[in-house]
């Protein structure tokens, strides 16, 4: 852990909420010195994710402001601490969601830091590393992070592309590993936004059939067109009599209220359904829809830094990254709005170079 390192702090363009549920807008901010361990990254661009507006609009009910989003960060390196070793300058890295540990806990021993009771995420959290002032995420044009938290991009990837993968890719990446999605087992994403468009294009390359439940059948073509076996729509009735006992696995990529009771039916027996899209309001489920069946509910967070790695050289093999709409910092508040109304196909992305001050 480090203490406060000596040096000037670097002022950066970058985009903030000044309070919960405001516009972003253009500000500066501060990125701490280059410590001993510290990787500095030009910034090339930010996806924005779902939980960046949920944060924004204070659906959590927690967070520190101005907040400046972002943690799905892609860029090249630009100075590297005296005690790197993992980095270089020049070298194409990402930045996730957390970018801090203990790294001492039975949680962190195991590679599991997402899970770590000390992890620090990218924004809103107190920076343990240098003297408790906010984190600050990805809607800027650097960023100074620990190497630990730093990962390496395939050459075959660019940028935009991959930068959704350090939260929505090992968001999705993680579960199907974790309940072994693969060939012979039959999983369905729940939701096709920007976790869920991975999520097709993850399981199917790693060879298991998969089935997209989307609210209507308007992004049938797009859902197929991604990797999915099938494609059906929530909002009609027959869809649940027709897949009733179906899949080992569902992954939840909603963020609203849903009818739990209606998916767990869609499970054959020993099934799990995982969520990964949060809302706030507590879930209403029977236990006799678990008990039938021996159902699991499951959650499951980001993933740890090994696996974010292994995902990322996975997708970099099988080619895989986000469909995105780069867009300027002059977009944001528009793509926000967008976000909050399912209206995106499949991630927006930042291009960095248009933060100004
Ligand atoms: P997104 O791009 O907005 O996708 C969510 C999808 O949910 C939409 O595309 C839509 O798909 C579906 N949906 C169903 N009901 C909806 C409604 N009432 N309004 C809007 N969409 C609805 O979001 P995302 O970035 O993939 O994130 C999804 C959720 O995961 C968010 O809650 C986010 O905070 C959470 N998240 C969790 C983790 C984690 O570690 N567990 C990590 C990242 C994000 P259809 O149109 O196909 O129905
Ligand atoms: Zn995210
Ligand atoms: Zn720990």
């Amino acid at each position: 852990m480090h203490d406060e390192v000596p040096g000037e702090r670097t002022r950066v363009a970058a985009c903030a909420a000044p309070s919960a549920g405001a516009a972003l807008e253009p500000t500066t901010i501060e990125r701490r010195p280059l410590g001993p361990h510290d990787v500095a990254i030009a910034i090339q661009y930010c996806g924005v994710c779902h939980s960046d507006v949920h944060q924004v609009h204070g659906d959590w009910g927690d967070g520190t402001f101005p907040m400046v989003p972002g943690h799905e960060i892609a860029g090249v390196v630009t100075a590297i601490g005296p005690d790197v070793t993992k980095h270089a300058v020049g070298d194409r890295v990402g930045v996730g969601v957390i970018v801090g540990s203990c790294r001492e806990c039975t949680m962190c021993e195991q590679g599991l830091e997402q899970y770590c009771a000390g992890s620090v995420e990218t924004y809103a959290a107190t920076d343990r590393y240098h003297g408790g002032g906010p984190t600050h995420g990805g809607y800027s044009t650097h960023i100074v992070t620990d190497e630990h938290f730093v990962l390496r991009v395939p050459d075959s990837l660019p940028l935009e592309a991959a930068a959704p993968l350090l939260c929505a890719g090992i968001t999705t990446y993680s579960p199907l590993k974790h309940w072994n999605a693969g060939p012979g087992t039959k999983v369905a994403v729940l939701g096709l936004g920007g976790l869920g468009h991975l999520a097709v294009k993850i399981a199917h390359a790693m060879g298991a059939e998969v089935t997209v439940l989307s609210r209507s059948l308007s992004k049938k073509d797009d859902g197929l067109g991604l990797g999915a076996d099938h494609f059906h729509a929530t909002d009609d009735p027959a869809t649940f009599d027709q897949l009733a006992g179906t899949f080992d696995l569902i992954l939840c990529t909603v963020s609203s209220r849903l009818d739990v009771g209606a998916y767990l039916a869609l499970l054959a027996n020993g099934g799990t359904m995982v969520y990964l899209g949060i809302t706030d309001e507590p879930l209403d489920v029977s236990v006799f829809s678990l008990l039938r069946g021996r159902a699991s509910l499951a959650g499951s967070q980001i993933g740890g830094m090994a696996e974010t790695q292994e995902m990322l050289d996975f997708c970099g093999r099988h080619g895989i990254g986000a469909d995105v709409e780069v867009i300027g910092a002059d977009r944001l508040n528009e793509a926000f709005e967008r976000v909050r109304h399912g209206d995106v196909r499949y991630r927006f992305v930042v291009d960095a170079s248009t933060f100004e001050a």
